[in-house]
């Protein structure tokens, strides 16, 4: 073990000594300063799965630098942390351990909770939550309460991603690639009887703020844009043929290709085709292909690289816009949940379309223009409209205008928008969650509990099978419960809610955790809302991200808080990759922080983390990496003590620096504006690779052998290097630079020192040597200063006394000017006699 060694610094007791002391002095405790400038530092709060490993340790270590770094800057820095706590897992420990879901939980929080703080990351820990608690998901009961009745929380049966794995209902945001997002099981479709939030009520507003989100990675938010889904067209009848009574409504973004409509398609599960269907044999062809369609799943029917099917109808559909009539299909292709679940084709102009009538011989009509040399299938681009009647010689822009109000005119349709977002499934048919705060009576039906009734509290006596079903179900002194609206026995509602609402507030309640009155304190929420900067990971670009905003946006409609937003700036860190694959404990490659602070120190861990790799790049887990960081530690270290007895000589003033010193002290202030700047722009590697730099200048001048008027100069100057290179250090090592801190023989801690700030007179440049040519050859240098005027340094160079022989017999042609570098005089040869 290095720490027997005695060319190591003797980290592990650094590190416990100023954990200590950090805890005892309350240094990270905050609360409401109005006046002074807040800032709220956030990483995304973990599942307490188990114990963390030093892929998990990369946010919170960016995180802690920040913070640091704020504080340093005068800021009043928020800096919390809990547990993401309810959740799958601890129930699947249950099953297969026999252990409680909740003994699971909180015995891995005790576990975690450790190991963070061996880390020494500055939470203020007074302000932990976890979301398994009744007196944190009693405040989301009520929201949920307040959204029902504001009809933001409905009931309603409907086709679902379901998990086999999971056994439970899954968002559509949880399913990625046909999987789930947890099991990574294929996810298969069910009817079934759920909760759900109306975020589509937001999907407007959530999509304009992606605009003002500056703060955002723009990568985010363009999944942000492209999952709202946003599309403008129209939406009008097709009428069918012969059948008065029946039309088709269809949805189009593109109602200016009305003309180049050659079929029309229903998807197979739309109501109208029990209605267009009468024949026997046609019924039984439609109920063998709804079988197979059914069979596929939401993310295939709507992959653009694969075939389509379709049956084609006996009916007919008529385009209202010129009388055509034209052949009409079932296809998986279309879905019931997208738009009005059937769509006029337009092969011309839709790929998917074109695909389609490719596979069944149906007639393509371009209607717009195609470019000179145009050999593509679809074309989706601009140009002028043809083969489309009055719309012909338009733009695409205009057609789409005036095929609208065509519509209108005759009353056969309309504009419309339309956005990919679905409503947010929020019931699980599992146990570990919050309770959905519903009571069905007999004679008043769906009734809301009371709030002076909540929490609903989760029973803990249970018995966990796994076999689906929500386990509460089979617990009668939960499920048999009295009306809140008649006082007559009822049944508790035994779904629990999506564990996406749980952290879609937690940043709220961390303004005033125990605040017993409400969800939050408002005038907490008001002082530190927004969270300045979020960090997390990018697997929740979309899920969490977004319901948090739609949450956060609910509250305020609601009247609790007047934000709009939660995040202010965002970040996304890179993962941890070892051996070739994420840092993680199915693939058996994870680093336990527990052996790594032993053999190195936490500090040692940041370090490399910030300094491997920019933040928002994968990080290659090395071990020669993690020595460099060890060296470089323990060479500052070594620093400081060699040089001490000169620290102690501090304060002695210092006249007029020697060139040696000036540019020394040069170094110190340029490493200050490189570090702030980095900081500042999250490019925490190029901030450490600059205190590496200064760590050897420092070395540098600390060993040339000088006369004694330059060694105090030296003292002075390595003095207020020191005390620098402590100060930059403190965010990214701050057990060892807090020891050194003290150890300069400062009573308060390095996180209430200021940051440095650089000195405007010790970044100047006092010279700098210009040399001077006469075509091409050099003859003299000038010493000037940096920065100094062209016409200064032309005047100059043609007046120097070593420049003017040479100019004597000829005539300048031109001088060209290299500012602080060069100034090169052409001549055209001889002058002529006078
Ligand atoms: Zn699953
Ligand atoms: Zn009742």
């Amino acid at each position: 073990m290095t720490q027997d060694r005695p060319d190591h610094y003797p980290f592990r007791d650094i590190e416990t000594k100023w954990q200590r002391v950090w805890e005892e002095t309350g240094l990270f405790r905050v609360g409401e300063e109005p006046g002074r400038p807040k800032f709220y530092c956030l990483e995304m709060f973990p599942y307490p799965s188990g114990r963390i490993h030093m892929g998990h340790v990369r946010n919170y270590a960016i995180g802690d630098a920040v913070t640091r770094y704020k504080r340093m800057r005068g800021f009043n820095v928020l800096h919390p942390m809990g547990w993401d706590a309810f959740g799958l897992p601890a129930e699947n420990a249950a099953i297969e351990n026999g252990v409680h879901p909740a003994v699971w939980t909180y015995e891995n929080i005790a576990t975690m909770k450790a190991q963070m703080k061996t880390l020494g990351i500055s939470y203020d820990w007074d302000r932990e939550v976890a979301t398994c608690d009744p007196e944190y998901y009693r405040w989301e009961q009520l929201i949920f309460v307040r959204m029902f009745e504001r009809g933001l929380a409905y009931r309603k049966s409907a086709r679902v991603n379901w998990c086999p794995g999971c056994q439970t209902v899954l968002a559509n945001e949880q399913v990625e690639a046909g999987r789930c997002w947890r099991c990574d099981s294929e996810v298969v479709t069910r009817e079934i009887d759920g909760w759900y939030f109306k975020i589509t009520a937001y999907a407007e507003e959530l999509l304009e703020w992606c605009d003002r989100l500056v703060g955002w990675p723009e990568r985010v938010l363009t999944m942000q844009r492209n999952w709202i889904g946003k599309s403008e067209g129209a939406e009008f009848d097709l009428p069918i043929a012969g059948r008065p009574d029946l039309a088709i409504r269809v949805f189009t973004t593109r109602p200016d290709t009305s003309f180049g409509m050659t079929y029309a398609v229903l998807a197979p599960e739309h109501p109208l085709v029990d209605q267009l269907v009468t024949d026997p044999a046609e019924r039984e062809a439609v109920a063998g292909f709804r079988a197979e369609v059914g069979r596929e799943t939401e993310i295939e029917r709507l992959a653009t690289d694969r075939p389509k099917h379709g049956l084609r109808l006996r009916a007919r559909a008529l385009n209202p816009f010129n009388g055509a009539e034209v052949p009409l299909f079932i296809a998986d292709y279309v879905l019931m949940g997208y738009g009005t679940g059937a769509i006029m084709a337009v092969p011309g102009e839709d790929q998917r379309d074109w695909d389609f009538a490719k596979a069944y011989g149906l007639p393509i009509i371009e209607t717009v223009r195609r470019p000179p040399g145009w050999t593509g299938e679809a074309y989706t681009g601009d140009g002028v409209k043809v083969n489309s009647g009055f719309l012909d010689g338009l733009t695409v822009a205009e057609a789409k205008r005036r095929a609208i109000d065509w519509l209108v005119a005759r009353g056969l349709g309309e504009g419309k928008v339309n956005y990919r977002l679905r409503d947010w499934g929020i019931s699980r048919q599992r146990y570990w969650g919050a309770p959905i705060p519903i009571v069905y009576c007999p004679k008043c039906g769906t009734v809301p509990e009371r709030p002076e009734r909540l929490p609903v509290v989760l029973p803990q006596d249970v018995q966990i099978t796994g076999k689906g079903g929500s386990p509460i179900a089979d617990v009668p002194a939960f499920v048999n419960t009295t009306c809140p609206r008649c006082g007559g026995p009822a049944r508790r509602e035994t779904d629990t809610m999506d564990t996406f609402v749980d952290s879609a507030w937690y940043f709220l309640r961390f303004c005033s955790p125990r605040h017993a009155g409400g969800l939050a304190d408002p005038e907490a929420v008001h002082y530190w809302m927004p969270v300045d900067q979020y960090t997390g990971g990018i697997e929740h670009a979309i899920l969490h991200l977004l319901y948090a905003r739609f949450y956060t946006k609910v509250l305020r409609d609601l009247g609790y808080f007047k934000i709009d937003e939660p995040f202010q700036r965002l970040f996304t860190q890179g993962m941890v990759i070892k051996d070739g694959a994420k840092m993680s404990k199915s693939k058996g490659n994870v680093v336990s922080p527990d052996d790594f602070i032993a053999t190195y120190g936490a500090d040692t861990g940041r370090v490399f983390e910030l300094f491997m790799a920019p933040p928002e790049k994968d990080l290659e887990w090395s071990d020669q990496g993690v020595e460099g960081a060890f060296r470089f530690l323990n060479r500052v270290w070594r620093l400081f003590q060699a040089n001490r007895p000169a620290l102690a000589e501090r304060g002695i003033p210092v006249g007029e620096l020697s060139a040696p010193g000036r540019a020394f002290r040069r170094t110190v202030h340029e490493t200050i504006q490189r570090v702030t700047a980095d900081l500042e722009d999250f490019h925490f590697n190029t901030a450490i690779s600059a205190l590496h730099e200064l760590v050897n200048s420092m070395q540098t001048f600390a060993t040339e052998s000088l006369d004694r008027a330059a060694a105090t100069e030296r003292a002075s100057l390595l003095t207020e290097a020191v005390d620098t290179l402590v100060r930059l250090l403190a965010p990214f090592a701050p057990h060892l630079a807090e020891e050194l801190w003290a150890q300069l023989g400062h009573r308060d801690s390095v996180f209430r020192a200021a940051w440095p700030e650089p000195d405007p007179a010790a970044l100047e440049r006092e010279a700098v040597q210009v040399v001077v040519q006469v075509d091409g050859r050099v003859r003299t240098r000038l010493n000037v200063p940096p920065g100094i005027a062209e016409e200064r340094l032309r005047r100059e160079a043609l007046a120097d006394e070593k420049v003017r022989p040479w100019l004597a017999s000829r005539e300048v042609a031109r001088v060209v000017v290299v500012p602080d570098r060069l100034v090169n005089i052409v001549t055209r040869g001889a002058r002529s006699p006078a």
